[in-house]
């Protein structure tokens, strides 16, 4: 069994970013530029926010937060997107979600324009990356194209199982892994997943494990500590877990621990490759951002 070692790899981008970067700012350009909107003061996005302006500094890309209280109404915050739509500083930005609740998600994302989405979540990006057209492609999924790619994962013919359905993960992976390779995702990655035979399972799949147990590759987005057993996968299987749900442990520093959808224990001897949590995806998807923007910055 091989872990597959997101933070290495992750590193390992960080550094070709930096090198990018600095080739660009010593040809006399300006660096490029990230925008971060948050609304709000949820714990979690507060420090996915922190890690992203954090990974951002490290590679030499400017990022600027810009915060909003709770009380913002959807209209402001309509504003505020066409304010960065229309700022030649800024290459790319996101809207931490989730959003409050008297604000609606999908108004506000097909507000951004796809040329600066660099979550890749506007319903024009989307429909780029269905269509297999340049486009930018949402960070959890591109992350784990890399990995794959960086490891020499096949995923060409191979039966790929995706558990979960939404649309920042479950549905764009489905879509990068079904593609004709080097579609969607720009030279500047070396990711090349694609000519995958892909099922898309859901909470209303029936018989998870005899789908799971045909597949060569899971991936699992559900969001369910130990939903994937070692009695639903084969032997030499690669299973990518996406899930992280925080756990209450009084013993770990910060009073919970990071779990995944996987039964990592029993599941992890059965398999060719596997991700851990934390320590796989999650790199993956920070340093995606980062390329995304970018990408966003040279088209
Ligand atoms: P989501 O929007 O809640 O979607 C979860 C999906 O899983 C849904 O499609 C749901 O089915 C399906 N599902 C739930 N329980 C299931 C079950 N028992 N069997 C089969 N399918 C089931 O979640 P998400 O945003 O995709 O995120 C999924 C997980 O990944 C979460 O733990 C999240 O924190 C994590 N995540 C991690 C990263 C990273 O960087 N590592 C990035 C993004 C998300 P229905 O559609 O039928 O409800």
């Amino acid at each position: 069994m091989t872990l597959l070692d997101g933070k290495y790899i992750a590193s390992q981008i960080r550094n070709e970013l930096r090198e990018q970067v600095a080739a660009i700012v010593a040809s006399g350009r300006r660096a490029p530029k990230l925008g971060i909107v948050i609304v709000g003061h949820n714990p979690a996005s507060e420090t996915y926010v922190a890690n992203k302006l954090k990974a951002c500094a490290d590679v030499g890309i400017n990022a600027e937060k810009i915060a909003f209280e709770d009380t913002i109404t959807e209209a402001d915050l309509l504003r505020e997107v066409a304010k960065l739509n229309a700022d030649n500083s800024i290459d790319g930005y996101i809207v931490q979600l989730p959003l409050p609740a008297h604000i609606n998600e999908q108004t506000i994302l097909s507000a951004i324009d796809y040329r600066k989405d660099v979550d890749g979540l506007t319903p024009e990006n989307v429909g780029r990356t269905v269509q297999g057209l340049p486009s930018i492609v949402s960070a959890t999924p591109r992350g784990i194209s890399e990995l794959l790619s960086r490891y020499h994962i096949p995923t060409e013919g191979k039966h790929v199982v995706v558990i979960g359905r939404s649309n920042i993960v479950g549905k764009p992976m489905a879509m990068l892994l079904m593609q004709r390779p080097y579609l969607s995702l720009p030279k500047l990655s070396a990711a090349a997943v694609g000519n995958a035979t892909v099922t898309i399972c859901h909470s209303k799949t029936t018989d998870l494990k005899s789908i799971c147990l045909t597949a060569d590759i899971i991936i699992v987005a559900a969001g369910c500590p130990g939903l994937l057993t070692a009695d639903m996968v084969r032997e030499g299987v690669t299973v990518i877990d996406v899930g992280i749900t925080r756990v209450e442990d009084a013993n770990a520093p910060k009073g919970y621990r990071l779990v995944g959808d996987v039964d990592f224990a029993s599941v992890a001897p059965k398999c060719a490759f596997i991700t851990p949590v934390p320590g796989g995806v999650g790199p993956m998807t920070i340093v995606s951002l980062l390329q995304n923007t970018l990408q966003a910055y040279l088209q």
